[in-house]
């Protein structure tokens, strides 16, 4: 039988705005074919006018999935721009990146906006890859627990247990993000454990145990299995090695 951490397991690849359809399309083949069958749940999270695309290819593939990056807070209307949670799901994805720190940063989303958007994923059937995590200032100011908490609390703390049983959680801390800079496996299993016991405190014990709780920053296959081993780290988001057929194969490999 599948330990909880088996259960926990997933590696997401963040395309970010890169490849236009040809080479979105040909990188999905790669990876599909590479992966073979294998028991480990995949996403590529691609730029939004892929989604259609990719979903036909990896259609039957096993555990292969596709997921926007971004998410509408809005059902639907005169939001110009925007995607909404049922379009999303209508060109095949199950998975949407909700608070990414690049959109926080680029785009100033606020906790109440990602908790609006994490709401609209959850009631169009997606799982939310809810990202967070602290800045350089931030963590050399030792306020990386204050701030992860509070992401965590601003974006997930409306939710009820049944909903947050469906949420994936993605620790980034924005120093490491395509900076070449990751988190050692230390720091990181450090704050994935902090993470859960807020998950405990909070919704009890057994979402803890059953919340998949991604890394993120700068992973790549050299340092991806000392990563994955963890207690507490149940896989990665990958930015810019999800780029490259064989590092984003053999990071899912790691495993
Ligand atoms: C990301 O964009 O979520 C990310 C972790 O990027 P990278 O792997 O390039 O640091």
């Amino acid at each position: 039988m599948a330990t909880p951490k088996e259960m926990r397991r997933l590696v997401a690849g963040n395309w970010k705005m890169n490849l236009d359809l040809q080479a979105g399309s040909d990188l999905a083949k790669a990876c599909v074919d590479a992966l073979g069958s294998q028991n480990i749940p995949v996403v590529f999270c691609a730029p939004a006018i892929h989604l259609h695309a990719l979903s036909g290819i990896v259609n039957g593939a096993s555990n292969v999935h596709v997921g926007g990056q971004d998410i509408s807070s809005h059902e639907s209307g005169a939001h110009t721009g925007e995607i909404s949670g049922m379009q999303l799901k209508s060109v095949g994805c199950s998975y949407v990146i909700v608070g990414h720190s690049e959109r926080r940063a680029d785009h100033g989303e606020s906790g109440e906006l990602l908790a609006a958007k994490v709401s609209q994923a959850l009631a169009n059937g997606l799982t939310p890859i809810y990202c967070f995590g602290e800045t350089l200032e931030q963590r050399e100011a030792g306020d990386e627990q204050k701030v992860v908490a509070l992401q965590l609390q601003e974006g997930l703390a409306h939710l009820d247990v049944e909903a947050m049983n469906k949420v994936v959680l993605a620790y980034e801390p924005v120093w490491a993000i395509g900076t070449g800079k990751t988190a050692s496996p230390a720091q990181a299993q450090a704050i994935h454990k902090f993470i859960r016991l807020w998950l405990d405190a909070r919704f009890g014990e057994s979402t803890a145990s059953t919340t998949s709780i991604l890394y993120g920053g700068s992973v790549k296959p050299t340092n991806a299995n000392e990563l994955f081993n963890q207690p507490d780290i149940d896989g990665g988001l990958i930015g810019g090695a999800s780029l490259k057929p064989a590092d984003f194969v053999s990071i899912v490999n790691a495993y």
